[in-house]
């Protein structure tokens, strides 16, 4: 028997509804294969704030620091979206973002079958595909100096600076390579070397690092034509990793292909401890009436397992119950087709937990 420490941040808005569906199906998957899930409460955001009056307390941290994986709910709302910067949710947010180190943001776009027509694309462009996109978190254009806004000559002038070290591009390159081989051994990194300097630093060292990884098949790609490729014929993706800005922008596109918001998860990683979250928010506007999607919660629990816990058997059967509930017909309201079964929040989790026990 294995057992792990899980640090769990309910959240705000929809967050507690859908985080316990994503407990009950962990708790399933630890009877499935015989682990021990100890769970830990801790409080981040919104829900900080109305008990220690602070988005992210020290004593929370702490509890995270010492967990081996952050399952973590969405945070934020408008209860809260009057309060100076430094005390809304949003703060807590990058602050725990910041306090664990990760380096690399994972973001996988899936296309599921049963799902294929909540795309705006056509069903030919994107039926099969499974990207991830492994994006540079704590570098680049948004950290670089110098930053600001200065005046020179009596005129305003903004600036940010692109910057990467060599050590920082050669991790994630590496973290990237190592995910290619886990899938299927292909890799395109994106940068826009014919007009930038740390994009060309950025080329040279991905070329360095791929020889270390002869399987893996890679490429490099202008970021403006990848963000036409993604639209035009995603398929030809399996891992894509690119730098902070180019990682955000692209990860966005390719999350869209899917056109379900509420079924997508992602992972931070690279830090001392891994955090596990949907790309979505609190979604307030649905809060509290149990209609709320629980499948990217759930599906960040899979991805908890795999990045954060090596439990790659398990993610995988997270994965495959999700396919097999969607198969079966059953949808929350965001995912409902003509001839579905509306399921809700509850029902959708039950459904979940009691196919792991059937995959
Ligand atoms: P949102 O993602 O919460 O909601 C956008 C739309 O998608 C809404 O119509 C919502 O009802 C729907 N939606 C989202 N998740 C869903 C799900 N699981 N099932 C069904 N429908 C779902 O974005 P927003 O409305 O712009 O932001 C709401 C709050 O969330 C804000 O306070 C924002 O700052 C915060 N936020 C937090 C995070 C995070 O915690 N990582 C990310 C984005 C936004």
């Amino acid at each position: 028997m294995s057992e792990f420490k899980i640090a769990v941040m309910k959240g705000d808005g929809i967050g507690p509804e859908i985080v316990n569906e994503g407990l009950k199906v962990l708790d399933e998957i630890a009877l499935k294969f015989n682990h021990k899930f100890n769970y830990e409460e801790v409080f981040v955001g919104g829900c900080a704030i109305d008990k220690f009056d602070t988005p992210l307390p020290e004593s929370e941290v702490d509890k995270i620091l010492n967990s081996d994986a952050l399952f973590f709910g969405s945070v934020g709302g408008p209860k809260w979206d009057n309060l100076p910067q430094e005390k809304k949710p949003e703060t807590g947010l990058l602050g725990i973002r910041k306090a664990l180190g990760a380096f690399a943001n994972l973001r996988p776009a899936k296309v599921f079958d049963e799902l294929i027509d909540a795309s705006s694309l056509k069903p030919e462009v994107i039926r099969g595909i499974d990207i991830l996109v492994v994006r540079e978190l704590t570098g680049g254009i948004y950290f670089g100096q110098p930053k600001g806004i200065f005046k020179e000559n009596d005129i305003l002038k903004g600036v940010n600076t692109m910057v990467y070290y060599e050590n920082e591009i050669k991790r994630i390159a590496k973290l990237a390579f190592e995910i290619a081989m886990t899938r299927d051994k292909k890799l395109t990194s994106v940068d826009k070397a014919n007009v930038l300097d740390v994009s060309q630093l950025w080329r040279d060292i991905v070329n360095d690092t791929a020889k270390d990884y002869p399987e893996v098949e890679y490429n490099h790609i202008l970021v403006d034509n990848a963000a036409m490729q993604l639209v035009r014929n995603p398929k030809q993706f399996d891992v894509i990793v690119a730098g902070n800005i180019f990682g955000d922008i692209l990860s966005d596109e390719a999350s869209m292909l899917t056109g379900s918001i509420g079924m997508l998860a992602s992972a931070s990683i690279g830090g001392k401890v891994g955090m596990f979250e949907p790309i979505h928010g609190s979604a307030p506007d649905i809060a509290g009436v149990g209609i709320a999607n629980p499948i990217a919660q759930i599906e960040s629990a899979a991805m908890m397992l795999k990045y954060g816990l090596n439990l790659e058997e398990e993610a995988r059967t997270i994965e495959n119950a999700v396919d097999l509930v969607l198969k079966m017909g059953y949808r929350t309201p965001d995912i409902m087709s003509e001839g579905t079964r509306r399921v809700n929040t509850t029902q959708m989790g039950d459904l979940v937990a009691k196919a792991v026990g059937d995959v």
